[in-house]
């Protein structure tokens, strides 16, 4: 029942720099474990490499047994929320939702791609914003178009890079709330990246404590000290 397992990963970028030394891990299916550490410790690096958007140096990414390490990322069935949302700005809200429904083996009739946006749109508490532009919404509401995006699909694994980190503190806490109920119903298995101790205390099922290309501490409970 261990749905991710990262097995002596390592990255080294092209200008040398050593951002993941032999990080291991798993996560059970349906968890959100939250991967918590200062700026710069590889957090990133760590989604990009889940995701298949960057090519680990060596070690191995399991998913469901299986390794993806050569699979490509639109075969992996991940949703990715990044930390800027990276909608589209030209497109409306259910345009944007939509999208990953539109291209690819995913793609599927419009009626079909619009019914599940619709869907998700609901659970998200954004469908009366359907036919507004990213660029008129307010960070909380871009937050849910970006996790309804990474819905859609119905992948097996969420990833979130610092979801909540472009909001004021009210919304933060109201988000998170949200974000761990909705991954419960969903039932997916989760990834959720922060440097916020405190954040991570709240949300996680496991915390799993990066510092400086290496796991620290696998499985922290409520009771550690983060180094400032
Ligand atoms: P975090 O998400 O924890 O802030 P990152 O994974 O973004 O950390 O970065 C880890 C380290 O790798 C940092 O020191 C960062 O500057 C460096 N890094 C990130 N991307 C690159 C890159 N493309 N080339 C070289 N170094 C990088
Ligand atoms: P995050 O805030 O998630 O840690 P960053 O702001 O560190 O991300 O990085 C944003 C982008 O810049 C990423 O694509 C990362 O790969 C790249 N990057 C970060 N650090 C470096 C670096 N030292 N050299 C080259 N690219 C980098």
């Amino acid at each position: 029942e261990q749905f991710v397992q990262v097995k002596n990963l390592r990255k080294v970028y092209d200008n040398g720099h050593e951002a993941l030394k032999d990080v291991s891990f798993s996560v059970k299916k349906g968890d959100l474990v939250c991967l918590l550490g200062p700026s710069g410790c590889g957090k990133t690096t760590m989604l990009n490499m889940l995701a298949g958007l960057l090519d680990p140096t060596s070690g191995d990414i399991l998913f469901n047994g299986k390794s993806v390490v050569k699979v490509a990322p639109k075969d992996r069935q991940i949703g990715y929320v990044f930390q800027n949302y990276a909608l589209y700005p030209h497109m409306t809200v259910l345009q944007n939702v939509m999208f990953p429904l539109t291209v690819g083996k995913n793609k599927r009739s419009k009626a079909e791609a619009e019914k599940v946006a619709k869907k998700y749109m609901e659970i998200t508490q954004i469908t009366e914003l359907a036919n507004q532009k990213p660029g008129n919404l307010s960070g909380g509401q871009q937050q849910r178009v970006a996790i309804a995006r990474a819905l859609v699909q119905e992948p097996q694994i969420l990833l979130m890079d610092e979801p909540l980190s472009n909001l004021d503190a009210r919304l933060r806490l109201k988000i998170r709330e949200e974000i761990r109920s909705l991954v419960k119903r969903v039932g997916i298995t989760t990834l959720f990246v922060t440097h916020d101790q405190e954040e991570a205390l709240s949300i996680g099922d496991k915390i799993i404590l990066f510092n400086n290309g290496v796991i620290q501490q696998d499985d922290v409970g409520q009771n550690f000290y983060l180094e400032p």
